[in-house]
């Protein structure tokens, strides 16, 4: 069984009828409950406003893969919650960074760069697979069409990632590094693009096999702490 914790700032659906009529359960409810669905998971949630933002030591002790959504409150999100999850993905634990997460505190930590990148509202994307004998690919088709997404473009400023997965293709012309993974330390890191909140991506079959996939790639098989004779513990070597 592979733990799962999916972490969501709750906002949008707690202040617009769109979003909510789309996740009544938040979107966080709706990616634990394909994943509970699904009989290689545990799933459980945590959210913004809960103490700590509900990532505690022992949540993060605990969890294999951690799912991150987040858009209008990155700049709440404490600075020693970001570091506490940081130094649980050096220690291997799998980091799923979903969306507008690309803005979050803990995925520009761990990238080092802005992340910025183009966006518009409302367009068709096909997202091409060129990686497909990546196992984030594994059981899906060479293209999955999502017709109403929001456009992500390049150039997006990352570091150049291990494998790009999926590269998005949109109507308007644009293409963008959809599907991409990084390792940081002992942890897989995984950046999926699809997921704005107005729309229902979380209800396409192909995208959940997606992000389950990804989840059974991103776990660590044993989670230890990268050592270095001179910095014995991260603590030190920040
Ligand atoms: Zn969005």
């Amino acid at each position: 069984m592979i733990n799962v914790t999916v972490w969501n700032e709750y906002r949008h659906e707690l202040k617009s009828e769109e979003v909510s009529s789309v996740y009544p359960d938040g979107i966080h409810g709706q990616i634990a409950s394909f994943l509970n669905a699904d009989g290689n998971f545990t799933a459980t949630t945590a959210t913004l406003d809960e103490p700590e933002h509900g990532l505690t030591e022992e949540v993060l002790e605990k969890t294999d893969v951690l799912m991150w959504w987040g858009h209008i409150a990155h700049g709440e999100v404490s600075d020693e919650i970001v570091e506490r999850v940081y130094k649980h993905v050096m220690k291997g634990m799998g980091l799923i960074v979903l969306h507008s997460g690309h803005h979050s505190k803990v995925f520009k930590r761990l990238m080092g760069t802005t992340c910025n990148l183009k966006w518009r509202e409302g367009d068709r994307e096909r997202l091409w697979c060129i990686n497909p004998t990546h196992p984030i690919a594994k059981g899906l088709p060479e293209y999955i069409e999502i017709e109403n997404d929001e456009m992500y473009g390049e150039h997006f400023d990352i570091p150049r990632p291990d494998d790009i997965v999926y590269l998005g293709w949109f109507k308007g012309g644009e293409v963008f590094r959809s599907v991409c993974t990084f390792s940081r330390g002992y942890g897989k890191v995984v950046y999926i693009q699809p997921g704005h909140e107005t729309n229902p991506t979380y209800y396409n079959e192909h995208i959940q096999q997606l992000i389950k996939n990804a989840a059974k790639w991103a776990a660590p098989e044993q989670k230890q702490e990268p050592k270095c004779p001179f910095f014995p513990s991260l603590e030190e070597n920040k």
